[in-house]
């Protein structure tokens, strides 16, 4: 007999990891395969950092449960840099990546999740696993994918006083796209009028194209938690390093989280712990790492782009991070003809005759029928890339 919590029956491995698997059967029966389904960083770990970790690998013991101090302390000083927000060690929450701390968030806080569709794949089913109620708000291509504040407060009117939780995430997995300072300012205002809790998902927010990303806690610091880590911008994604910034006004949850991180993991890795204070604090190598990474990512963004719009799909354009959203609505009819009519046919067709590897817009929470897709664009040689980009002046 199987014994299950009913809150886990029916869930299978998470799409992107499920993608990886079958590319790797293809490959191993000797197919040619393009990864563009599973999205992680294509470039090396920063050197600097790679050293580090080597000079700390003797580092043994269990760590404070929220991190180890001087790292908590790096953490908050990086973000009270970029956003000008009184962050001290205290308000910083280190876990195993910030995936596992996303999960901690909605395990101990009572109240709904509230994601815009489409959204990163693993939130809903984190809140299905908890038995959380999710309401997904609606954006629409037009906006970029984009939720409006008028949606927010469309969500928010009829209940006021509900307790919420809103992921926002930008740049955005899937749709590659951001938020400007004026559209965080207006998300603020309504989120600060109906006391809404937003989980920051800033994972990529070194990866803006133009290195101007600016996070909505400038706009709603006492109702703002940052996430981020090491994953994308420092590619060390299987290192699994993640971090929480809070204000002080909801330290009550950072607490609950610890608490339940200390019965439950323990504490992270200790010599990711120590090698990730070097990359907080920066300097001119990592810098030019990053400005590097950026460029690389923006020119096969921009390039991808034109080509998706010039054979007449539907894309918003990328502004960070390494995905693209394209809508094949515009093809519509031609893939009826072939006998594909929703986003996940579309997807393994794709897959199956062409070896090329996306993923279906429905496991970002979009309707079959709408033929949305993410296209991940990583499967290159990052360190070859970074090589190259070493030789073209810094302002190109
Ligand atoms: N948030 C988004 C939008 C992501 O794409 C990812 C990684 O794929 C994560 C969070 C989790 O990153 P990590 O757990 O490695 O910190």
């Amino acid at each position: 007999a199987i014994h299950l919590n009913l809150n886990v029956r029916g869930l299978g491995p998470s799409a992107t990891l499920a993608i990886n698997e079958r590319c790797a059967q293809l490959a191993h029966e000797g197919r040619d395969v393009f990864r563009l389904g599973l999205g992680q960083s294509p470039f090396p770990v920063p050197q600097p950092v790679v050293d580090e970790l080597k000079a700390q690998a003797h580092q043994k013991a269990y760590l404070p449960v929220k991190g180890l101090r001087e790292l908590r302390e790096a953490v908050a000083q990086y973000h009270r840099r970029q956003e000008g927000v009184e962050y001290s060690g205290a308000d910083v929450l280190i876990g195993p990546g910030s995936k596992e701390l996303m999960f901690l968030v909605q395990l101990v806080y009572y109240g709904d999740l509230v994601i815009p569709t489409p959204s990163w794949v693993s939130y809903a089913p984190q809140a299905a696993i908890i038995g959380r109620h999710v309401r997904w708000v609606p954006t629409r291509a037009e906006d970029g994918w984009r939720i409006t504040p008028e949606a927010l407060d469309r969500l928010c009117r009829p209940d006021p006083t509900r307790p919420r939780i809103l992921i926002l995430n930008y740049p955005n997995n899937p749709a590659g796209t951001t938020y400007g300072p004026d559209e965080l300012e207006a998300l603020a205002e309504v989120a600060r009028r109906y006391r809404v809790i937003l989980i920051s998902d800033e994972i990529y927010g070194e990866l803006h194209f133009h290195g101007r990303h600016a996070s909505i806690a400038r706009f709603y610091p006492e109702g703002t938690i940052i996430s981020a880590g090491l994953s994308k911008w420092a590619g060390a994604g299987g290192w699994r390093l993640g971090t929480f910034t809070f204000p002080p006004s909801l330290r009550w949850l950072l607490d609950a989280m610890a608490a339940v991180a200390s019965e439950t993991y323990t504490s992270t890795s200790a010599p990711i712990q120590y090698a990730a204070i070097r990359a907080y604090q920066g300097g001119l190598e990592i810098e030019r790492y990053l400005h590097n990474s950026r460029r690389i990512l923006r020119a096969l963004a921009q390039r991808l782009h034109g080509m998706l719009t010039a054979a007449g799909i539907d894309c918003a354009a990328p502004e960070g991070g390494f995905y693209l959203f394209p809508d094949f609505c515009p093809l519509r009819e031609r893939l009826a003809r072939r006998g594909i009519t929703a986003s996940g046919e579309l997807c393994d067709r794709l897959l199956e005759e062409t070896g090329v590897a996306i993923l279906p817009g429905t496991d970002f929470g979009r309707p079959a029928a709408e033929l949305t897709a993410r296209l991940a664009f990583v499967d290159f040689d990052g360190a070859r890339a970074l090589v190259a980009a070493e030789a073209v002046p810094p302002h190109q």
